[in-house]
This record gives C-alpha cells, structure tokens and sequence, in this order.
C-alpha cells in the first residue's frame, strides 16, 4: 500500500518539476520529449532574394561553384501572375525555421529577409559549413514548361574533390524530405523531370561545395497553374513548412 502511494508522489513531483522547467523556458514543450531536435543545427538556405534583379553585376559575378566558376545567384522565376520564387522561398523558409524551432532545433537562414541581394552560391553553402549543420534545405520552386507539374528534390552527384563525403548523408537527406513532403502537402512528383520525385546534378554549386549533408527542393512549377495555385496559398506554405520539417525530423533522428 505505501509502495503505491510512494510511486504517486514521485510521479507528482516529476510533472511539477517538467511543468517549472516548461515554465522558465516560456512554453509548455520546453521538456526534453517535445524537443526532439534539440542540439541539432539546421542551415535553411531561402533560393534568390528580393532585390537580386536590381543588382544583376553583383549576381551575375562569376563565383566557384565546385570546380567550375558560376553565377553568383540569379533573380529566379515567378508565376504567370507575378509572385516571384524568392518571396515562395523566403515565406517557406520562415514558416519551416519556426516549425523546426519549436522542436529545439538550432536554425539558421542563409538571409534574413527577402529585401536584399544575394548570397552568393559559395557563401550560402559556406554558411552551412561555418555552422558544422547537421543537415542543409535550400528551398525553391521551378520555373518550367506549363504543362509540367510537381515537386522535385536534388541531391548532389559525385563530383571528385568535392562531393563524395556528402553524398550518402544527402541521398538519404533527400529521400526523407522527398517522403515527407509527398505524404504531407499531397503534391505530386514531378512530371517533367527526375524520377519518382528526385534528381541527381553536379552543376549546383550550393550542393557541391557543401561539406554537409544538403539538399534543394523545388517545391512546384510556378508557370503550371495548379502547381502556382497551391504555392500562392499561404496555407499551403504552411502545409509544405510542416511537412519539410518533419522530413528533416525523420532524417535528424536516425
Ligand atoms: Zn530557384
């Protein structure tokens, strides 16, 4: 009887003792079980930015791109109606560092804001370096014939010197993402290129000069209509940042 009783009070003074550290941190899921990502670090890297069109000596600068010299960024697409890919970017980005935040990861973004110019191909991968992450997203959508629709994500391929550290880590990257955003926003793989929703380049800088894991996505075709609909939607944003983040989730808790 009293080794029952004894149990009940440990079990109060647990709860009261998770509930006080929920309260110094502000949040309720401060305790160590709904912070699953904590001490992890997650680079999310927004494509393009605002003001890249108004600047096009600084992006059209030819920078290292993984043995190879390349455009430092372009201005990127937009959709038939005018919304422009770094603004997709930049929205889902935001979206997704707040998701994964809540789950204690460490995140950073490669820009703060979508008003100004750049980085650079080499400088957002060296950001993901600098910061040791344990996994890099760059995010953006596609610019691609109407009648194409779908997602698509890209790992990068061997390119000697460069990518082979990183390759298995990414492959297995992208896969979790691919899953995660297929059965979490419904969109479907992408019909004008890759297979069954991925794709392998060595013309990425981003992704050759990465020395961690790193993935892109393309979250849709923004000259398809349906694909631009959905991207339009700041509830489907919020759709893709949940489901992003639990891709990452799954691939940071292996
Ligand atoms: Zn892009």
């Amino acid at each position: 009887m009293w080794r029952g009783r004894a149990a009940a009070v440990v079990a109060a003074v647990a709860v009261g003792a998770a509930g006080a550290a929920g309260a110094v941190l502000g949040e309720r899921s401060a305790s160590a079980g709904t912070r699953p990502l904590a001490g992890r670090v997650v680079v999310i890297d927004a494509g393009h930015n605002g003001r890249n069109a108004d600047h096009p000596a600084v992006i059209n600068r030819k920078v290292p791109a993984g043995g190879f010299r390349k455009a430092c960024d372009t201005t990127g697409t937009e959709t038939h109606s005018g919304y422009a890919e770094h603004a997709f970017a930049f929205d889902v980005s935001a979206r997704l560092a707040a998701v994964l935040r809540v789950q204690g990861a460490t995140v950073l973004l490669v820009r703060p804001n979508d008003r100004g110019v750049g980085p650079c191909l080499n400088e957002r991968a060296a950001i993901g370096n600098r910061a040791r992450a344990d996994a890099v997203i760059s995010i953006h959508a596609d610019g691609a014939p109407e009648s194409g629709r779908g997602f698509h994500v890209i790992v990068p391929g061997y390119v000697k010197g460069y990518t082979g550290p990183i390759l298995k880590s990414s492959q297995r990257l992208g896969y979790d993402v691919r899953n995660a955003f297929r059965s979490g926003t419904g969109q479907p793989y992408a019909t004008y290129v890759g297979k069954n929703g991925m794709d392998t380049r060595t013309d990425l800088g981003g992704l050759n000069l990465s020395k961690v894991p790193k993935v892109f996505i393309e979250a849709g075709n923004m000259r398809n209509p349906g694909d631009a609909a959905r991207m339009r939607s700041p509830a489907w944003r919020q759709r893709a940042a949940k489901a992003l983040a639990a891709g990452l989730s799954t691939y940071l808790r292996h």
